[in-house]
């Protein structure tokens, strides 16, 4: 069992952390990002879609610009893993499987932390282990 699913990105704490001057242009890019992805949705262009080329473009200048944010922390990933914000809510601790994305078979909490999928596969674990 890992536990790589367990540490948590806060986004409003580190947003609160960030200088005003970079709140600001995070700000506006996220603003634009937003725009882009909703003409994207109602473009008709398939071939070339000036959306689509400002949405791509505005992920990469935000993954830099955020990334250059927050270096310390980006390196500091390198080495404990990349944490998943905590937008997506509750998060497996075994699979990674989440409200907006779970097991195949279905399931649900057995904890705050654990789905239910996992949960039975660590008691069959506990079963096999004392055989
Ligand atoms: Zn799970
Ligand atoms: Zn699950």
């Amino acid at each position: 069992m890992t536990d790589r699913f367990v540490t948590r990105f806060d986004g409003i704490e580190a947003w609160s952390k960030l200088p005003a001057e970079q709140q600001a242009v995070i700000g506006a890019l996220a603003l634009e990002l937003i725009v882009a992805c909703h003409g994207e949705d109602t473009c008709d262009l398939h071939e070339v879609c000036p959306y689509e080329a400002s949405r791509t473009l505005i992920e990469r200048q935000l993954q830099e610009i955020v990334s250059d944010a927050m270096a310390d922390q980006v390196e500091a990933w390198a080495k404990s893993g990349t944490p998943v914000p905590s937008a997506l809510g509750k998060v497996c601790r075994d699979c990674g499987c989440s409200h907006f994305d779970p097991c195949e078979e279905g399931c649900w909490w057995a904890t705050d932390d654990l789905c239910t999928t996992c949960a039975n596969k660590r008691k069959w674990a506990e079963v096999e282990a004392q055989r």
